[in-house]
Parts: structure tokens; C-alpha cells; sequence
């Protein structure tokens, strides 16, 4: 079982739950469709999704993201934390 970042190749440990999930590297480059990066985070200890424009800090309420141009989905990780994963 191996499993490689669908964007940068990196080599990562699989998820099995996640199995297009990008590493921590690429998920920092996730912009809008617009191109404004973005932050992922949860609300609260117990979890919960949040998504805020970098630069602003507004709200962006999707889970869509886009990294170096390729379609993505940000949602909380069952665990604690955000996972992204490419669309298929
Ligand atoms: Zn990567």
C-alpha cells in the first residue's frame, strides 16, 4: 500500500478513507476559483469546517478549492484537521 500526492508525487502514508488526498504542501496553495487563496480549519475542538479568504479573512462558504489549476474538495478529517482531496 503506497500512496503518492495526486499534485507535487510526494510520497505520503495512505488513508484508505482518503484515497486521493494531497499532501500538507499542496493543500497550502488552495485558491477560489478567482485565484484568492484560502485557509481550511475547524470550528472547535469536536471538529467542524471552516473555510476564510486569506487575505481578508471573510467566510468562503464551499468546500471547493483549486490547487496549481486542478479541481479539489477541502472537508474536516474524520480524526481532527482538514483533508483535500482531488476531484476524480
Ligand atoms: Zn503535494
Amino acid at each position: 500500500m503506497s500512496h503518492v500526492c495526486p499534485i507535487c508525487a510526494v510520497v505520503l502514508e495512505p488513508m484508505p478513507r482518503y484515497p486521493r488526498y494531497v499532501c500538507e504542501n499542496c493543500a497550502t496553495r488552495a485558491v477560489t476559483a478567482e485565484g484568492r487563496p484560502l485557509v481550511f480549519g475547524n470550528e472547535g475542538l469536536s471538529g467542524g469546517f471552516i473555510a476564510q479568504y486569506a487575505d481578508t479573512g471573510e467566510p468562503y462558504d464551499s468546500h471547493a478549492c483549486w490547487i496549481d489549476g486542478i479541481p479539489c474538495h477541502a472537508d474536516e478529517h474524520r480524526f481532527g484537521g482538514i483533508v483535500i482531496e482531488v476531484l476524480a
